[in-house]
């Protein structure tokens, strides 16, 4: 295993990376709210992750890679309050939020994967999780945590004195710094762990819970699912800088509440892709775009990833259609380079047999990747190999599929995937269950869900329809 640096958000400083278990890393990433297309910000966001969990392939670990698929609807606002956005979706397209949430849930796939992004470990939907959010949101309230309004279960975080620790955060200006609508909060900054649905209305998601029908607060899915996958603690969690403040704050306060340990050792977080303007790309401001919109210009998405590959993941990345024709240019120019370099038939050497010039670009890669990923050192090295006239075709071609394992710039064609065995009774029970999804049976789904787990095995949505895997 070679020596990794990474800048952990807990305590703000660059730290060796020391895995729980050697030679293995937990790695859960906060996915995507599946209620319309994700903009290339959030890409931004999952090309930072999927390059972290390939430097740390690349550096010889095993990484088992859970992200979760927002398909209950989040609140518009931070207060626990306003539209469900989902709902609003399914409204103004006149269809349910389940079909909003699966359209949207292909298309992240798609979108990823044209992007290089490799297929996670395990893909968990919020909606497929209930029963275990329940059960933390029961743990929670065992444990003295939670208090109910007229409108749900909320999280006490005066009881969890530590909560404005890992962002800083000055809780008296918050209090004093009035506009956060209390309505029946204790404190400002809590937050619900289980809404009710209205008397009034009917949910197209709704759950029947000890509490009421309704349904998951914000936060609880990425505890409820990271702990399943990944064990109480585990190694690494990532997600946008956005995150730190609330979502990441309130997963650690009701995770570490219910366990009584600590939740997290590594936390990474990416920065913004801003407008020209100084403002982030988002849906609610109006200026998205989308790899489709990068396609009409002419843009491949993988120059996208080269873009995002040439600025550190910790510094805004400025979008512009001329930036962004920059960088297709450069990504064209090594798609060139390499081209001509196939038609040479170079071989492709062991790493061992490269000559000391060639192990200085070798080694120079790595000081880049393995320092808190430093991808734009990283893509110089690869620039300044290409141009060095000392080093031969058959060192520069090996150096440089070795680079692109961190990288991902080589277009791949998808090829199929090998279903490994699985018992026909698994196979059997996913068919039912696929069936009775179909049929909106919700409970017979979940029942053969369960018993799909209770034989081994968990169910993961890919773009090729639902698929299981051994856990
Ligand atoms: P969401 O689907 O809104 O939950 O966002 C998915 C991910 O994209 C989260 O990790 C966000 O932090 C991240 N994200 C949202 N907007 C941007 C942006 N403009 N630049 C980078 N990351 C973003
Ligand atoms: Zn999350």
């Amino acid at each position: 295993m070679e020596r990794v640096v990474l800048f952990n958000t807990m305590g703000r400083r660059l730290q060796d990376f020391k895995p729980i278990k050697e030679g293995e890393v937990g790695m859960y990433s906060c996915g995507p709210t599946v209620y319309g297309r994700a903009h290339i910000g959030n890409m931004r966001a999952y090309v930072f992750a999927d390059t972290l969990k390939r430097v740390l392939l690349y550096a010889g670990y095993n990484v088992k890679h859970v992200m979760n698929i927002t398909d209950v609807g989040h609140l518009t606002s931070d207060a626990d309050d306003g539209e469900d956005k989902l709902a609003k979706a399914a409204r103004e397209n006149h269809e349910t939020a389940w079909e909003i949430s699966k359209r949207w849930a292909e298309q992240f796939s798609k979108d990823t994967a044209s992007l290089n992004v490799l297929p996670v470990s395990i893909a968990c939907k919020a909606t497929e999780h209930i029963a275990d959010q329940i059960a933390l949101v029961k743990t929670l309230e065992e444990k003295g945590y939670t208090y109910r309004t007229s409108d749900g279960i909320y999280f006490d975080t005066a009881k969890f004195p530590q909560y404005a620790d890992f962002a800083h955060l000055d809780i008296e200006g918050l209090q004093a710094g009035i506009r956060v609508d209390m309505s029946e909060k204790r404190n400002k900054t809590d937050f619900a762990l289980w809404k009710f649905s209205k008397p009034t209305e009917k949910r197209d998601m709704e759950w029947d819970s000890p509490w009421g029908v309704g349904f998951p607060g914000w936060h609880i899915e990425c505890s409820a699912m990271s702990m399943k996958y990944l064990g109480k603690t585990f190694d690494i969690h990532t997600g946008g800088i956005d995150h730190v403040t609330i979502h990441h704050t309130n997963e650690i306060a009701q995770s570490e509440c219910a366990t009584g340990q600590r939740f997290v050792n590594y936390w990474l977080h990416c920065e913004f892709l801003t407008m020209s303007n100084q403002e982030k790309m988002s849906k609610s401001l109006g200026n998205v775009v989308n790899l489709d919109t990068l396609r009409e210009y002419g843009i491949k998405p993988l120059a996208f990833r080269y873009l995002c590959l040439n600025a550190h993941y910790r510094k805004q990345l400025l979008y512009s259609k001329e930036i962004l024709m920059g960088a297709n240019n450069a990504y064209n120019k090594w798609c060139n380079f390499m081209e001509n370099l196939k038609k040479e038939n170079p071989k492709q050497l062991p790493l061992n047999e490269l000559s000391t010039e060639a192990v200085k670009y070798l080694e120079e890669f790595k000081q880049g990747v393995f320092n808190n990923l430093n991808t734009p050192q990283a893509l110089a090295t690869m620039w300044n190999l290409i141009h060095d006239k000392n080093i031969n075709n058959d060192e520069k071609y090996t150096l440089l599929m070795d680079f692109d394992k961190v990288f991902g710039l080589t277009e791949v064609n998808a090829e199929p995937e090998v279903q490994m065995e699985i018992p026909a009774e698994v196979l059997d029970l996913l068919d039912q269950r696929n069936r009775f999804r179909a049929e909106k049976n919700w409970a017979q789904a979940d029942a053969a869900r369960d018993a799909i787990k209770n034989l081994g095995y968990v169910i993961i949505d890919t773009k090729e329809g639902a698929k299981v895997q051994k856990i």
